[in-house]
């Protein structure tokens, strides 16, 4: 339907029932339309598009009335863009839940399911709440997507026309509905458009982390990873071995490797056994570096992973196989019980389901070409309502980190004491402890924002606009949430957002120095670096050495430090470059296996339903199965091929996974001789798919033969127990081994390229 109409359809819509007293009301708010849009509406360039400038008002006039939110003139202007299709950069603060609520009641009224997906579960709720009335105004329902929640509470929020729902919830509702085994068991969600708040932070950051379901499989103990995990115990800390202070990664030592020669006589360590080190390198991580109850749980005889840069456990997380299996052998759970992945999806896969993907966020700007190369989104600038008064400082270098720190505490002592707000944001958990450690020891008192849940975290976060106050936070912590200030505390100059460290990107950067100066508020920005950050060290470990510093140890702004004060914009385009090119290898990894789930679950919806499923196995052994129905009858005989070629099909899926990631792991140890992995990757995953078919016919019709007939009854329910049920929910963290495996990658090489 065309906006056009829509002025009508509510009219229409009013008198069918006039005497609700709602839409009494809301008839009042279409009387008040104005015939002509305000003149905020009228200064935007609409052209011939009139009936969008006729909804906007409309929605505008609606969101005074029943949210006490007359939009500012720019968050039309953000609403009219998205309806048009592009996404939105718009700085924090500005009202993007409003302005995400008025184009989803656009295109609702459109007729279209929109789902809009948050970074939480609290932050779906809370926005589906907010904006209720807003919906409500017009007609429309709207629903929220929680974690815990059955699938009737789950099939009535995706019947409404508006649903909120975190990313998670969203994906792990996609790979239900796909192993659903029949049309009413699944959410009903209508994926029509997809409206993705922090988008760059969905559609980049988080990209490679997939979303898992899995079944509980039979125990499996790895003899090698138990082995390697004793072996490891054995080794001496600071001598065999050493750990980086920042606690993240370890290293064997010259003589460590001396010794690990010496011990495995016979094995080529830096030629044919070079997967025999990658192992170890994991198993002495697990060791030297993770600790229980810090860096996982162990519960359920299993080994859960606590986020690193959320730091809370609100979702289950596992690590890449190797590393979860050296965890599972250093915790003696060499025999705990396994798991079978179902299924697995990332995001691009999700909102790649949709007719139409749009996106918002403070930072897009900085991503635009790769979210248009990826997703095909085009991004739009909407300028603030007020000029932006926030001053981002240059970054101030310093030698070592203990420099670094010292200047932090001073500077957050100085602002605190002036009675500004103080957020100081780290680039992990421990880092956060370390640093709020330092400013208690130095009699700063601080908030550690390092929550268990996101309702605490968004409470912590509201609170940290109070003079004088002081919070400590992860970059993740908190998002979606506004710093709000107190008046004493704008007086005193607004917030002011200390960076320990600069991040793997300036767009990360960005996301962190928008918490400040929010809808023209004083505020402040700055990221004091050092050259022994992670970043410096990792992406430039070559650069060179500062001239002269200050006395307290800051790289001075002096022409013979030109070059060393480009080290941290010169480390962060490495890295940024890095990553851009690791998301763009696993986008590519994924393609194929994308194009092929999506063929095999178009087959398998044909088959849930009718005599499709029967068909096709008749086709495949006709009489035998004719013989079957002669005993059973054709409706138990049509049941029957739908669950067995099902359970085929979804055992048959599970076992493609397991091998593309077996293929992957090996090639990515291959790669180090091999000349394009991904080619190979590609061929060897199509000829395997080639020959899905026929095995999928031949174990649906083994099963359905081979299913118990008692007293001319076919048991279904046994068909029904071949069917894996999908047990556990959890995502596949990529951060920190991903970067291990990259590093371990590097030392082979330099390794053998001494040879
Ligand atoms: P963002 O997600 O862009 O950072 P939010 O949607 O969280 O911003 O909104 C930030 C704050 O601005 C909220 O407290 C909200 O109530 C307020 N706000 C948004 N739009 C308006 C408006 N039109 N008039 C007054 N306040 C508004």
């Amino acid at each position: 339907m065309p906006l056009t109409s829509v002025a009508d359809r509510l009219r229409e819509s009013m008198w069918r029932s006039a005497n609700d007293k709602r839409l009494k009301r809301l008839r009042r708010v279409v009387d008040a339309m104005p015939a002509t849009p305000p003149a905020d509406l009228t200064a935007l360039d609409m052209g011939s598009d009139t009936s969008l400038a006729g909804f906007l008002a409309a929605v505008g006039e609606a969101a005074g009335r029943e949210l006490g939110l007359p939009p500012f003139p720019n968050q039309y202007q953000a609403a009219a863009a998205l309806l048009r299709g592009a996404s939105i950069e718009l700085a924090t603060g500005e009202g993007k839940t409003l302005v995400g609520a008025m184009a989803a009641a656009g295109w609702a009224l459109q007729g279209r399911h929109v789902h809009v997906l948050t970074a939480n579960d609290y932050l779906a709720a809370r926005d589906a709440d907010w904006m209720g009335p807003l919906y409500r105004g017009f007609g429309l329902t709207c629903g929220a997507v929680q974690a815990g929640q059955d699938l009737p509470e789950r099939q009535r929020a995706y019947g409404a026309d508006v649903t909120y729902s975190s990313v998670a919830e969203a994906g792990f509702d996609l790979l239900r509905d796909r192993l659903a085994t029949h049309p009413n068991r699944r959410t009903g969600a209508r994926r029509e458009v997809v409206l993705v708040d922090e988008a760059d932070a969905v559609l980049l950051d988080e990209a490679r982390v997939p979303l898992v379901l899995a079944a509980d499989a039979e125990p499996h103990r790895d003899e090698h990873a138990v082995a390697l995990a004793a072996y490891v115990r054995g080794l001496e800390a600071g001598e065999d071995y050493v750990v980086a202070p920042d606690r993240r990664t370890v290293n064997l030592t010259d003589a460590g490797l001396r010794r690990v020669e010496a011990d495995h006589p016979g094995r080529d360590l830096f030629g044919t056994d070079s997967e025999f080190l990658v192992s170890l390198n994991l198993a002495l991580h697990a060791h030297a570096v993770l600790e229980r109850d810090i860096d996982y749980l162990v519960a359920d005889g299993r080994v859960w992973l606590v986020s690193g840069s959320r730091g809370r456990v609100d979702r289950l997380q596992r690590w890449p196989d190797g590393l979860q299996l050296a965890v599972e052998a250093k915790e003696a759970l060499g025999s705990a019980p396994g798991l079978q992945v179902l299924d697995q999806l990332v995001v691009a896969e999700l909102v790649g389901g949709y007719e139409q993907l749009v996106g918002m966020s403070a930072t897009m700007r900085a991503a635009d070409e790769e979210l248009e190369s990826l997703y095909g989104v085009q991004t739009v600038v909407v300028p603030s309502h007020l000029p932006c008064r926030r001053d981002d400082q240059p970054t101030r270098l310093y030698a070592t980190s203990d420099q670094r720190d010292a200047a932090v505490a001073a500077l957050v002592g100085e602002a605190s004491g002036d009675g500004r707000p103080v957020l100081v944001a780290t680039q992990s958990v421990r880092e956060s402890e370390r640093i709020a450690g330092l400013l208690r020891a130095v009699g700063l008192d601080c908030v550690l924002l390092n929550a268990r849940n996101a309702t605490e975290e968004a409470a912590i976060i509201s609170e940290a606009g109070s003079a004088g106050r002081i919070t400590v936070s992860t970059q993740m912590a908190g998002r979606g949430t506004d710093v709000v200030l107190s008046k004493d505390a704008a007086a005193a100059g607004g917030l002011l957002v200390v960076g320990v460290g600069r991040f793997a990107s300036a767009r990360l950067d960005g996301q962190l120095r928008g918490r400040a100066g929010r809808q023209g508020d004083p505020g402040e920005s700055v990221f004091l670096a050092s050259l022994e950050d992670r970043l410096v060290t990792d992406n430039d470990p070559d650069h060179p050495q500062p001239a002269s510093v200050d006395g307290d140890g800051q790289v001075e702004e002096n022409r013979a430090n030109r070059r060393v004060l480009g080290v941290i914009d010169h480390a962060q385009r490495v890295s940024d470059g890095d990553q851009r090119s690791l998301r763009w290898l696993s986008w590519r990894y994924g393609e194929l296996l994308r194009v092929q789930r999506a063929h095999l679950a178009g087959v398998r919806d044909t088959c849930l339903e009718g005599p499709a499923a029967l068909e096709r196995l008749a086709g495949h052994a006709g009489e035998e199965i004719a013989e079957l129905g002669e005993r059973v009858g054709q409706d138990a005989l049509e049941a029957a091929a739908r669950l067995a070629l099902v359970a085929a099909i979804d055992a048959t899926w599970s076992a493609h996974l397991g091998h593309a990631a077996e293929l992957r792991e090996g090639i990515h140890l291959r790669a180090l001789a091999r000349e394009d992995p991904l080619s190979e990757f590609e061929k060897e995953m199509g000829a395997a798919y080639q020959g899905l078919a026929e095995q999928i016919l031949d174990d649906a019709v083994a099963t359905l033969l081979d299913a118990p007939v008692v007293d001319g009854r076919l048991d279904l329910e046994s068909l029904e127990t071949r069917i894996p049920s999908a047990t556990w929910a959890y995502t596949v963290t990529d951060n920190e081994l991903g970067n291990d495996l990259t590093r371990i990658g590097r030392s082979l090489r330099r390794l053998m390229s001494k040879d």
